[in-house]
């Protein structure tokens, strides 16, 4: 029989965790698979992981990481799907937005033969209307921007194969944009669509804040159109000054030059160290990601681990 990994991140769940894997075996239970749960504790400050500890020792086919500190939803994902050695693993958040039912609809797609089959939401609800706009103005600026198609309205939930697997292992960069990760490997891709909905408990851990942080890693980490526009917003403005320059010197030659314009002088010199400010911080962005990327740290460490299935 095939084995399939379910993976699960988790930061602060404790309010959902035991619901979400009732939840979970339910759907489990009725699939002709060998399956088991992975968990992986990014360092809650709740009691999460005694959850995780209490739900790992009812039930063998479930497992538990416990990373070292919080590293963040990527860097949680990154480590459990390093610790799947099933055919196949699904990803799927904890709070229950993702509904556990449509894992079969998704391990009906890879046994169909798709490598990666990523669920699409076709309703954004309990979110609000600036949540759903920034989003959306989000995916198309990705879409314009970088190579690596991103599908739209697709947040981490899907089903990867072992292929796939193996792919994203070799992957080991820090910026870990994991969307634009995942479709970046390629091979045979899939949407099955569904109704998404509310956080069951607890609340979000994105704010504004981190979601803008996000927006800029999955911009710099795919795309360097950024810094094409800094040399496009350069060039036109040399262009705008060499005409302007131009301009001044035909009216000193023809009427001479009494002296005045300080204003334009001001305009000008401001313009131009905006620009140039703006330029060098796109600069920075890319060679900060750079400085972070060259010093190849782990992505993550492991206080405690119980893999499924383990004796002991
Ligand atoms: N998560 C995590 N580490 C973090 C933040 C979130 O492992 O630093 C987990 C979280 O427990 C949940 C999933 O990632 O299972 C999605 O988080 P959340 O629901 O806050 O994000 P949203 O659904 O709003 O995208
Ligand atoms: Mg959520």
């Amino acid at each position: 029989m095939s084995q399939l990994t379910i993976v699960v991140p988790a930061y602060n769940e404790s309010a959902v965790l035991a619901t979400f894997h009732r939840r979970l075996c339910q759907v489990l239970d009725g699939m002709s698979l060998d399956c088991d749960v992975l968990y992986v504790d990014d360092g809650s400050r709740d009691d999460s992981w005694s959850i995780i500890e209490t739900l790992v020792a009812g039930d063998r086919r479930t497992g538990g990481l416990k990373l070292s500190r919080n590293f963040g939803k990527e860097a949680a994902l990154t480590a459990g799907l390093d610790h799947v050695t099933a055919d196949a693993a699904v990803v799927i958040d904890a709070d229950l937005q993702d509904p556990p039912e449509l894992i079969p609809a998704l391990v009906e797609q890879w046994r169909a033969g798709y490598d990666v089959v990523y669920a699409t939401r076709s309703a954004r609800e309990g979110e609000s209307g600036f949540k759903r706009f920034t989003a959306a103005a989000f995916y198309r600026s990705m879409e314009r921007l970088s190579d690596t198609p991103i599908p739209r309205d697709t947040g981490d939930f899907r089903l990867l194969s072992r292929r796939a697997l193996d792919a994203l292992g070799q992957l080991r960069e820090r910026q870990r944009f994991m969307k634009g990760l995942f479709s970046w490997i390629g091979y045979r891709q899939t949407a099955v669509h569904y109704l998404r909905e509310p956080r069951q408990a607890g609340t979000t851990k994105w704010n504004y804040w981190r979601l803008g942080q996000l927006a800029i890693e999955g911009i710099t980490s795919f795309s360097t159109a950024p810094l094409r526009l800094a040399t496009w917003v350069g060039l036109a403005s040399a262009a705008l000054a060499f005409a302007y320059g131009m301009w001044v010197l035909v009216k000193a030659v023809l009427y001479g030059d009494p002296v005045r314009g300080y204003p334009t002088l001001m305009l000008v010199i401001l313009f131009l160290g905006g620009v140039q400010l703006l330029a060098l911080g796109v600069i920075g962005e890319y060679l900060g990601r750079n400085y972070a990327e060259s010093k190849r740290r782990p992505l993550y460490f492991i206080e405690q681990q119980r893999l499924p299935r383990d004796p002991g």
